[in-house]
């Protein structure tokens, strides 16, 4: 997770071009940084830049004399319209400020989303259109504050609901309609609740969230949020067998210490493989449509790799960095078949001896710093710490954009009604992080439509208290509520909340 910045954006130059790019790599980065298209392209050849395997030095030494040279793909959006300003996209349409999107569009300010339309603000939603502040939701429409549910339909300040629709506050339902707080109520009575809640007034959204948390922290949990699982022990795990201590991830088999997959099967301690197809992969980040790798980041269609980095659709590479269509290279640089499989054993022994053999690349040769990086999402170090761990930190102080005209988030008027579209000149001012924030036309047309508040907190600390909520990439054997038997959860032993079993929770469900 070090390996890879998922949510920072910099202003910065293209290496290449000179121009002007949006990228995860800020302006005093040490690397070489290309716009995605250039990097992409044919005006440059990785392979110039290699260099023969000197048996004196440790091999991570040689990588990282490499890898200062290799230019680097500065952006990451691929075969998206109007999608500028984010992070990891493709295939999607009219997006911004996103990052981890596939196949959505009109998606905004949001985390992991796959086949979103109509999403604002919303983290690992699939297949959900109308969203607002949502997480870990599947098929659902028009829903706000919704969370781990499935097949959702006018939905909003709801938890763990499974083909629902027309719920309010209400949490622990399956195929309910018409529910007011956990009771069934009349369709006038839900339009009226509703219509109370959903006004566009900030006081009224505000007062609604902190009955949702109230009401969700009350609610029995479930241990572990997986579905059609067999022999699974990780959580948020759909159509997986044989996986132990996996997370976030589908169609999964013979999975170990993973998180976030897709149609994987024997992998171990990776995170992001699939999209498409992995097999055998082991200790590697972001793996695509690969089988046979160890000790890789960014890997596409890749087969046989050992500690190799943003290589493309190549095969039997030993440390190379941004080669495509290559086979039988080292530290970039072309061998026959012969010499290679003389030399990769002669370098397994040298790295045996050195200790590095088995190693992931070391902390220092991260790309990004560690608190820019997606690991100190899930596992926040601080600076300290990082560096303790050989990590390195960004400490240039965050530029703060200027903006011609600011509003203080609390001279905003309460409701969207007594919002006019002049608005989107000025900035809004975070009444936590004080920096500007802008909001879209798309966005306000959005909350109109829904009848929500402009938020008042910069998109990146929303995107924080999201984070917040959900649960660690850890497991604990705890007592369940219902029962008393052990079970496996991602909720700490110490955390309050009410946890049961599976079978305990379906049967507080149906
Ligand atoms: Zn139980």
């Amino acid at each position: 997770m070090a390996s890879r910045n998922e949510w920072k954006l910099y202003r910065r130059t293209c290496d290449k071009t000179k121009k002007e790019i949006i990228s995860a790599y800020p302006p005093e980065s040490p690397f070489t940084v290309y716009r995605n298209d250039i990097w992409w392209g044919d005006s440059w050849d990785a392979l110039t830049y290699g260099r023969a395997f000197d048996f004196v030095k440790p091999f991570f030494v040689q990588y990282e004399e490499l890898q200062k040279v290799v230019p680097r793909e500065g952006t990451s959006v691929f075969r998206s319209e109007n999608c500028d300003y984010n992070s990891h996209i493709r295939d999607s349409k009219n997006c911004y400020m996103n990052s981890l999107i596939a196949t959505s569009e009109d998606t905004h300010f949001s985390y992991w989303i796959e086949n979103g339309k109509d999403v604002i603000d919303c983290m690992l939603t699939n297949a959900s259109t109308l969203s607002y502040e949502c997480v870990d939701c599947d098929k659902c429409y028009d829903v706000t504050s919704l969370e781990e549910s499935r097949n959702c339909n006018d939905c909003h300040f709801c938890f763990q609901l499974t083909g629902c629709d027309h719920c309010l506050l209400s949490s622990n339902l399956a195929n309910r309609s018409y529910y007011l707080r956990n009771a069934p109520c009349t369709k006038e009575e839900f339009a009226a609740a509703k219509t109370a809640l959903l006004c566009g007034s900030y006081a009224k959204w505000k007062d609604a969230r902190a009955e949702y948390l109230r009401m969700r922290e009350a609610s029995v949990h479930r241990a572990l949020h997986n579905l059609n699982c067999e022999n699974v022990i990780g959580d948020h795990m759909y159509n997986a067998k044989n996986c132990l201590r996996c997370f976030d991830g589908h169609d999964a088999e013979d999975c170990t210490q993973s998180i976030s997959m897709a149609d994987t099967k024997d992998i171990i301690s990776c995170y992001s493989a699939g999209w498409p197809r992995c097999e055998q992969i082991y200790f590697s980040a972001v793996s695509r449509g690969s089988i046979d790798l160890a000790f890789c980041r960014y890997t596409f269609f890749g087969n046989n790799l050992r500690y190799c980095d943003s290589c493309i659709s190549c095969k039997h590479c030993f440390g190379c960095i941004g080669l495509r269509h290559k086979e039988y290279c080292i530290l970039n640089t072309q061998y026959t078949k012969e010499e290679y499989e003389k030399l990769v054993p002669q370098i397994i022994d040298h790295m045996g001896k050195t200790g590095e053999w088995g190693e992931f690349f070391p902390p220092h040769t991260m790309p990004f710093s560690y608190n820019e990086s997606a690991a100190q999402d899930y596992l926040p170090l601080s600076e300290n710490e990082a560096r303790k761990m050989g990590f390195t930190w960004r400490d240039t102080p965050e530029e703060i954009p200027v903006a011609k005209r600011v509003i203080t988030a609390a001279s905003l008027p309460d409701n969207i009604d007594d919002m006019s579209d002049d608005l989107l000149q000025s900035a809004i001012q975070c009444e936590k992080s004080g920096k500007p924030f802008k909001i879209v036309k798309q966005e306000l047309d959005f909350y109109r439509r829904m009848r929500l508040p402009l938020p008042r907190l910069h998109p990146t600390e929303r995107h924080r208290s999201r984070m917040a909520r959900r649960n660690p990439y850890q497991l604990w054997i705890r007592k369940c509520t219902k029962c008393g038997q052990d079970t496996w959860t991602t909720y700490a032993p110490e955390r309050p909340e009410m946890v049961a079993c599976e079978e305990c929770y379906l049967k507080e469900i149906y």
